[in-house]
């Protein structure tokens, strides 16, 4: 199941259109392994990079873990779940050669922006305006 409700939430377009306005090119929700269901949110075929934007209750961010009281130990072990689906999605793009970034709810979309923009045209060699 998807973490962040529907694929299209606001954080993920201005994500998006700040990727745009530095000249970056991508693909969306493109299935990257076998197991179809895992759908990185911004893709860059050519440099390889998956781009994934967590929710940081429903992928456990350190910071903002907030563990619902009620039924406590069927969250704990919903989210521990996604954890280690995040985790083992990681490995297997690594080991297919992707490098994959993680982008917290909690963080800025400019320090995103940035830390992919850098990852891309260091990759691809290309210098952006
Ligand atoms: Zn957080």
């Amino acid at each position: 199941m998807k973490a962040t409700p529907g694929h299209d939430n606001p954080r993920e377009k201005l994500l998006r259109s700040e990727l745009h306005r530095r000249g970056l090119r991508f693909r969306l929700h493109r299935p990257l392994l076998q197991d179809m269901r895992r759908t990185a949110d911004i893709v860059f075929p050519t440099v390889k990079l998956a781009v994934f934007l967590d929710g940081c209750f429903w992928h456990g961010c350190p910071l903002h873990a907030s563990w619902p009281k009620t039924n406590a130990a069927w969250w704990e072990e919903k989210i521990e779940t996604n954890r280690r689906r995040d985790r083992d999605t990681n490995q297997r793009l690594a080991a297919e050669g992707w490098t994959v970034i993680r982008v917290w709810e909690h963080e800025p979309i400019a320090v995103a922006v940035d830390r992919i923009a850098r990852f891309v045209t260091t990759r691809s060699g290309r210098s952006l305006s």
